[in-house]
């Protein structure tokens, strides 16, 4: 996807702060952290959103979401950290591009916000 902002991180055309790699996926740092740490993990591969994935993209999911705790811990979650997909307009996504948000860092993170 030409105009995909984590498609172009993924072909090196912008620079993001990586802390994974493999032939599947990347995760790299976010941005705009919501805590100390703050990552994301993406697929190589444009999935749009949540609601895209396949029956045949189950290991890729799986693949990433292993990763999570993994990468957490590497980046000093040693006592626990928040997973979010935000998916759609509704769940807030802002980039088009299927990614987990690893959330963590010394302090309990505040609860989860409720919509009215
Ligand atoms: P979402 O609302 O779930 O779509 O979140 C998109 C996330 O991508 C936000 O937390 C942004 O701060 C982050 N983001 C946007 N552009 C970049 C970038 N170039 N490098 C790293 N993170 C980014
Ligand atoms: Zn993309």
């Amino acid at each position: 996807m030409d105009n995909c902002i984590f498609c172009k991180i993924v072909r090196k055309e912008i620079l993001s702060n990586k802390i994974y790699e493999d032939e599947e996926i990347i995760a790299f740092n976010d941005i705009h952290p919501a805590a100390p740490v703050h990552f994301l993990i993406i697929p190589k591969q444009h999935i749009e959103t949540l609601y895209d994935i396949q029956d045949d993209q189950q290991s890729l999911l799986g693949k990433m979401m292993l990763l999570a705790p993994k990468l957490a811990k590497e980046q000093g979650c040693q006592d626990g950290f928040r997973v979010v997909i935000n998916t759609g307009r509704v769940g807030g996504q802002e980039v088009f591009h299927l990614h987990i948000h690893v959330i963590g860092g010394r302090e309990r993170l505040s609860p989860m916000v409720h919509s009215g």
